[in-house]
Order: structure tokens, then sequence, then C-alpha cells
């Protein structure tokens, strides 16, 4: 059994859809009930290959008619091998108003930017936009959760590594931590402890002085004086920041050259600000958040060194599992999924967000725990970033 990667599209529901399912579902039923009714009758348990040339949806390309038969036959043997330790275990006897459909690769096309799943002789193809290779083979289900088709494109992750995952990464700009650097092996945390220092000191400077030169009277030459040290005093802080924030993003980058990054996605938090109160205590952070200049330094640097950086929505990336995709909220350093999945809460967000520009999920399995950077006065660079 080769090794799959799977890349999760989500498609409205349509009428064209709805028939298709139908029609699998149809299929299924009619396999179903053809096998047991052959086992009752004539005491014949038919094979599956039998089956496949007698049970043909006009409504389906052929192959996609012998998957539905396939999967049939596929929990029939699954339940027999299951019997032999389980005898309570009962044989698949339900039948389905609606089924998944299978798209093999021969039924695939891609042109442009056009995913064409052809159905047949006669019916109307399906068309998926896509903007990535074109898979091996395609599933498509109803999604319970989220109420609309969800359509799944398989890869053998050897096609997928050598393309398109290999030279993507993720980047998660925050308060606790400047940046969080994903390539789907390794997560690197870049530490933020010298910068929100540095920054607490700049807003404490900035309040002390103001008080003081409230109490001189305006004009004076003690105020003047004032006005002049509080002005120098907060360029030498801001500078101190410009440098860190300087070295960071150029050890980043030049991280990112040596592992042959090609493009980087930055989760988007423009709209944080705007559109949510967190708060009188959070606002002031996140006012002086300074992700936008990190953001900035990242673009040009990535842009000289040849790597091409775009932004992605934010939304729920560090909320959802990357193994099952499920929300939940981390409640300590780690993150903990119902599903098993497990991982340094602050690795979460980078990660989904290359998940998220990707259209699938990591392969968990692959997946390192998180290292840091932290900074040094001398962090050492790469000389072209
Ligand atoms: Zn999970």
């Amino acid at each position: 059994m080769p090794n799959y990667t799977v890349r999760k599209v989500k498609l409205e529901k349509t009428e064209q859809l709805d028939i298709l399912a139908r029609a699998s579902g149809k299929l299924y039923s009619q396999t179903l009930v053809s096998f047991w009714r052959t086992v009752r009758k004539k005491g014949i348990w038919m094979s599956g290959y039998s089956m496949e040339r007698w049970q043909i949806s006009p409504l389906l390309h052929a192959h996609s008619s012998d998957a539905v038969t396939q999967c049939f036959f596929a929990s029939l043997k699954s339940w027999r091998k299951r019997r032999k330790t389980d005898p309570s275990s009962k044989p698949p006897r339900r039948r389905r108003w609606f089924f998944k459909l299978i798209w093999k690769s021969a039924a695939i096309k891609l042109k442009g930017n056009k995913l064409r799943l052809s159905n047949g002789k006669g019916n109307e193809p399906l068309i998926v936009n896509w903007r990535w290779q074109k898979p091996k083979q395609i599933e498509l289900g109803w999604n319970k959760a989220s109420q609309c088709y969800e359509l799944r494109a398989c890869y053998t992750s050897e096609s997928v590594k050598s393309v398109e995952s290999n030279g993507v990464a993720g980047c998660d700009l925050g308060e606790i931590h400047p940046m969080v650097i994903a390539d789907g092996v390794n997560t690197t945390i870049f530490n933020g402890r010298l910068l929100r220092s540095k920054r607490r000191y700049q807003n404490k400077l900035k309040g002390k002085l103001s008080k003081l030169i409230d109490t001189k009277k305006r004009g004076s030459k003690r105020g003047k004086q004032l006005i002049k040290t509080k002005q120098k005093q907060l360029a030498k802080v801001k500078n101190q920041i410009k440098d860190i924030e300087h070295k960071l993003t150029s050890k980043a980058v030049s991280m990112l050259k040596e592992k042959n990054i090609q493009t980087l996605v930055i989760g988007d938090v423009r709209d944080i600000r705007k559109s949510i109160n967190y708060g009188k205590k959070n606002n002031q952070k996140l006012h002086q958040w300074n992700f936008g200049s990190t953001r900035h330094k990242l673009e040009y640097k990535c842009a000289r060194v040849g790597i091409s950086t775009l932004l992605e929505t934010e939304e729920y990336t560090s909320q959802e599992c990357l193994s099952c995709r499920k929300r939940n909220k981390p409640k300590n350093r780690n993150y903990r999924c119902s599903c098993g999945f497990k991982f340094h809460r602050d690795g979460v967000g980078s990660n989904n967000i290359r998940a998220k520009y990707l259209g699938a999920a990591p392969v968990v399995g692959l997946m390192a725990s998180p290292s840091g950077v932290r900074f040094q006065t001398h962090l050492q660079c790469n000389p072209v970033a």
C-alpha cells in the first residue's frame, strides 16, 4: 500500500453534486441488495469482480461505478476478517441514500486552473477550481460538520513532497513570539522575551518623562531640556528594538534560504486590531505589537533572496487540530486534541497557516517538536540576508 497524502477542499452543495451522490448511493444499495439476495436464494457469495461487471450506474464514470462496488466488497472483507475474533460483528447490510464518489486517475483531467472530473459519456463532467497539481484519485463525500461536500484529493506522498510541499513554510507573527516558522517538518520559535522587555521599558520611560515634563512650566529652560532628554532616550530604545527585529528577521530569512524554501506564507493579522475589542490591557499589548514592521522586514528580506511571500487569513489557525481539523482552545502550553494529537501550542498556528495555503494537512508523523531561537547580540546570519 503506497503512502498517500490527502488535500481536502470544501465544495458548496449543488444540484449536480446531490445527483451524483444519490446515484452513487443507489448503486451501492443495488450492489448490496443483489449480493445478499444471491446469498439467500442461491447460496452463492459473488465475487467483487463479477459484481462490477453487472452493477453500473448510467450517471457515473465506469471506473467510479467499479469503485462503489469495490467499497461494498471492501467492507464485506473487513467484516469477514473481524468475525474471526469478534463473532458479534455485523456485515454491511444498510442501504445508502447517498454514498461517496470516487474518480480514478483516468477520469481526472487538469486544464489550466480547472479540474475536470468525467462522469462518463453523455453526462456533464464535474468542474472544480484547482490551483494544485493533478491528484491520483479523488473522493467526494458529505461533510456533516460543515454541511457541505468535501473533496479529498489523494497524492502519493513522494509526488507531493517533491513538487510543492517542499519549499513552502508558514509563519505566524505574534505578541509572545515575534515569529514562529514551520516548514512541515521543523517548527522554529523565535524568542521574543528581550523584545517584550524593551517595549515595556519604552512605555515606562515615556510615561515617566511625560509626567516630569508636565510639572515644569511650558517653555521653561528645564522643560525644554527634559523634552530633549525624552526624545533622545526614546530614540535609543526605538533603535534597540529595531535592531532586534532586524537580527531576528535576518536570522529567519537565512534559515529559510538554507532550507531551500521558495514560498513563505505569512498569517494575516491586519484585521485583529480594527475589528475586536480585547479589553484595555490586551488592546495596549496589541497596539504595540509590531507585526507590521516585522512583516515588512521579512517581506523585503525574503524578496532579496528570491523567496516569495504571501498572506493567508489567520482565522482559527491557532485552534484547529493539525490531524483531524477539530477546533480546540489550548489551556496550557500544550495543544491537545481528542483524536490524540499533541503539540506545543505556539507551533500550531504556523503549521496551520502553511496547511491552509497548501490545502493539505501536514503529515503529522513527520513533524518534529518545535525548537527555539533566542536573541543574541551577535546572531549569526547569512551575509546576503
Ligand atoms: Zn484532532
